[in-house]
């Protein structure tokens, strides 16, 4: 199965998408992780893409398409994958299309996690994140060590207020519209509620997949 996951920045999605791909037995592909990783490392990618997320702005469509491309080729990615901050953009649902079809593949659902603006800004200003396995925490704080791997926890520069507010205007120019392009184009859509606990939106979320 080859699911996007669909929301707001801070609606779940990089909480979710290991437990419905390990539910499913596929593997995720988070392009945020894949970027900050690049930019951990100071690769020419993370130089090209660090300036964007830190003002919360997105990497352009090419780069992005350039990043799932080469992935979704790995044989990891054969039996579905479920995509984590991508698509962003009409022209990125576009060009994901045309490279699942071409390995004659499709898009199989679209799950959106839904939660209020104000639950949203709440996450963001207490969320952490693993520098090394990009966990994403609640209840870390900067500096403590991750119970997955062992990696010191941060916070995220694009999670500071300036650039979560930016990041939430360009998620209603500019990502908002992928939704009714999935719409128009009859692709199954899931609208799910995403307050909650963790196993709670899991459960929902797998249930509108009918698993
Ligand atoms: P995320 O971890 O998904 O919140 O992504 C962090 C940042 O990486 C975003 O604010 C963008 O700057 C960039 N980014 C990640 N995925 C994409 C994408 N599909 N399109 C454009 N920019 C992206």
């Amino acid at each position: 199965m080859n699911i996007v996951l669909f929301g707001k920045p801070g609606a779940g999605k990089g909480t979710q998408a290991p437990k419905i791909a390990d539910a499913l037995g596929v593997p995720t592909l988070a392009t945020g992780n894949v970027l900050r990783a690049a930019v951990k490392e100071g690769t020419p990618l993370g130089r090209e893409a660090k300036a964007y997320m830190d003002r919360g702005d997105l990497v352009p469509d090419s780069v992005i398409l350039g990043i799932v491309r080469d992935e979704l080729a790995k044989p990891d990615y054969a039996n579905g994958v479920v995509l984590d901050g991508v698509v962003r953009t009409v022209p990125q649902a576009e060009g994901l299309a045309a490279m699942l079809k071409s390995l004659g593949r499709k898009v199989d659902a679209v799950v959106s996690l839904e939660v209020p603006d104000e639950e949203i800004v709440r996450r963001m200003s207490v969320r952490t994140v693993c520098s090394s396995c990009q966990t994403p925490y609640s209840n870390l704080s900067p500096g403590d060590r991750c119970p997955n791997c062992g990696g010191v926890v941060m916070r995220r520069s694009d999670d500071e207020p300036v650039a979560v507010r930016n990041r939430l205007k360009v998620f209603n120019a500019q990502t908002a519209p992928v939704f009714d392009w999935y719409k128009r184009n009859g692709a199954r859509l899931a609208v799910v509620d995403a307050n909650g606990s963790v196993a709670d939106v899991t459960q929902r979320v797998l249930h509108a997949l009918g698993r």
